[in-house]
């Protein structure tokens, strides 16, 4: 039976990277030890950083730049084996314990209060420290990922992009605009509506509104990102442009998923699925945020000039006007998916008239919306992009989120399938058909398929991260914008 031995300096630098997570866990009980907790935090994040430094130069530094994936379908951490389990319920108990159980954190959260205190000047949240952690996972596993593909331009410059946006404008700036203004809510300036699923909700707006203009300005920034900043950078880029290049779910996904992608799942079946899964949640999020600013206008009647039914008359013209806009454009994609437009476009309208003409409730489909949006917290936002998106990478892949039940990714999938200039291009006659593009594609394309057929790749789902590219031994594939986004696939 075949098998993978890691190297010395493999095994040293993985068990100090143990060493040194089991150090931040502790680091909680350093008072009654007479050491001071932010000692042993500092010296945990340094180890765990060290680690991943080390690790990275002893399984990259010695060879040639190229792609090495050596032996990924042979450890046990990487291929379903028992790591990988152990693995995702460590991952998984922690997203539990942060989201439901916080208090059993409580010594480790305060052993974070010195950083937290000197950026925003308040004490450390559960929250705070998730934030830590999850940018040094990014940075870290960013830096490998680099080493890993330092004979790539595209790969090098993604990556330093994901890490920038996710210190500066996830991390930093929402630190120090709390520290500037103490009424303004915590705001990743990078996370668009519908995946930062509550930037409409009443406490939200009205936090923004009491921060006066610094508040206004954030709010009518969110509305520009999605309605107009999102689209024009889509239609010239493709939702690489988010994906892979800014958002914090895919930065992750990137670098710290990286050992993982090999796993999605990429048969017909899956597909299927994904299609339903992503669809249904954006109509769900959609439905719940509409009903929950729609009920926050019916309980402020006289604080805002637009009344609940002018609200979603809006909403409904604005439908209507992209159906009419795709319908016209793009009359033969909607023919091949017409029975999924015509449900996901049924739903949105039935929900909507729903809302205007029983106006003097707070309902969507007879269930109050700020419950529906409750459940849509919890299962979607707590439990499907935490606890599984996260938690089940070393089981089903890095990007299952991103892939079944990210809402952007379902928005800026449609743009990019209808209306980018976005494609990765093939060239048919170098292919041997080896299957290294499909087995590393992490969301789960059968791009061999394309590249056999020389059939351009124009998916909804494709995040551009461009690995399918890189692993190809004979150049086959490009991704490139062209001058003619009406090319269909
Ligand atoms: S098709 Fe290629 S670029 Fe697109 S997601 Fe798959 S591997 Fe990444
Ligand atoms: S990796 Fe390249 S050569 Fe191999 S199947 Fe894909 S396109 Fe063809």
């Amino acid at each position: 039976m075949l098998s993978y031995q890691t190297t010395a300096s493999q095994r040293i630098f993985t068990f100090l990277g143990l060493f040194g997570i089991l150090l931040l866990f502790a680091s909680g009980i350093g008072e009654s030890l007479s050491i001071s907790s932010n000692v042993l935090t500092s010296s945990a994040l340094a180890i765990i950083g060290l680690a991943i430094f080390g690790y990275t130069y002893a399984s990259y530094a010695p060879y040639h730049s190229g792609i090495k994936n050596n032996a990924n379908v042979l450890k046990s951490l990487t291929q379903r084996g028992v790591w990988a389990y152990v693995s995702a319920l460590v991952l998984t108990a922690f997203y539990v314990v942060l989201y439901f159980f916080d208090a059993y954190l409580e010594p480790m959260i305060r052993g974070f209060d010195f950083i937290s205190q000197s950026l925003s000047g308040k004490p450390a949240t559960q929250w705070f420290v998730y934030g830590v952690l999850y940018t040094l996972a990014i940075l870290l596993f960013g830096v490998k990922f680099i080493v890993k593909y330092r004979h790539s331009r595209y790969q090098v410059i993604r990556t330093l992009s994901v890490m920038f946006f996710q210190l500066i404008f996830a991390f930093l700036l929402p630190e120090f605009m709390a520290r500037l203004n103490g009424d303004l809510p915590y705001y990743d300036l990078k996370s668009m509506w519908p995946l930062n699923y509550y930037l409409f909700d009443g406490y939200y707006i009205e936090s923004f509104v009491s921060a006066q203009t610094l508040g206004i300005g954030l709010l009518i920034f969110g509305v520009l990102s999605i309605f107009v900043i999102s689209p024009i950078l889509t239609y010239k880029f493709g939702k690489r442009w988010y994906c892979s290049w800014v958002c914090g779910c895919g930065g992750l996904a990137e670098t710290a998923g990286d050992a993982f992608r090999h796993l999605s799942d990429n048969s017909i079946r899956a597909w299927k699925l994904e299609r339903w899964m992503i669809h249904s949640i954006l109509v769900l999020i959609t439905l719940s945020t509409v009903g929950v600013v729609h009920s926050y206008l019916l309980e402020h009647p006289e604080e805002y000039w637009l009344s609940p039914s002018v609200f979603i008359l809006s909403v409904v013209s604005l439908l209507v006007a992209v159906v009419g806009l795709i319908y016209f454009k793009r009359r033969a994609w909607i023919a091949k998916d017409a029975k999924t437009a015509m449900i996901i476009v049924g739903a949105l309208l039935a929900g909507f008239t729903g809302m205007h003409f029983l106006s003097d409730t707070y309902h969507v489909f007879l269930i109050p919306s700020h419950s529906l949006r409750s459940v849509y917290g919890f299962f979607v936002g707590s439990i499907f992009s935490g606890v599984i998106g996260t938690g089940f990478y070393p089981l089903l892949g890095n990007r299952v989120w991103c892939r079944f039940g990210c809402p952007m990714a379902a928005i800026l999938g449609i743009q990019q399938k209808l209306f980018s200039k976005f494609q990765i291009t093939t060239n048919s006659g170098q292919c041997i058909s080896c299957g290294n593009c499909s087995a590393y594609c992490e969301m789960g394309i059968d791009v061999r398929a394309y590249a056999q057929k020389a059939e351009p790749i124009k998916r909804a789902s494709c995040v551009g991260c461009g690995i399918c590219a890189e692993v190809c031994p004979r150049g086959v594939l490009r991704l490139e914008n062209t001058s003619n986004p009406n090319q269909q696939a």
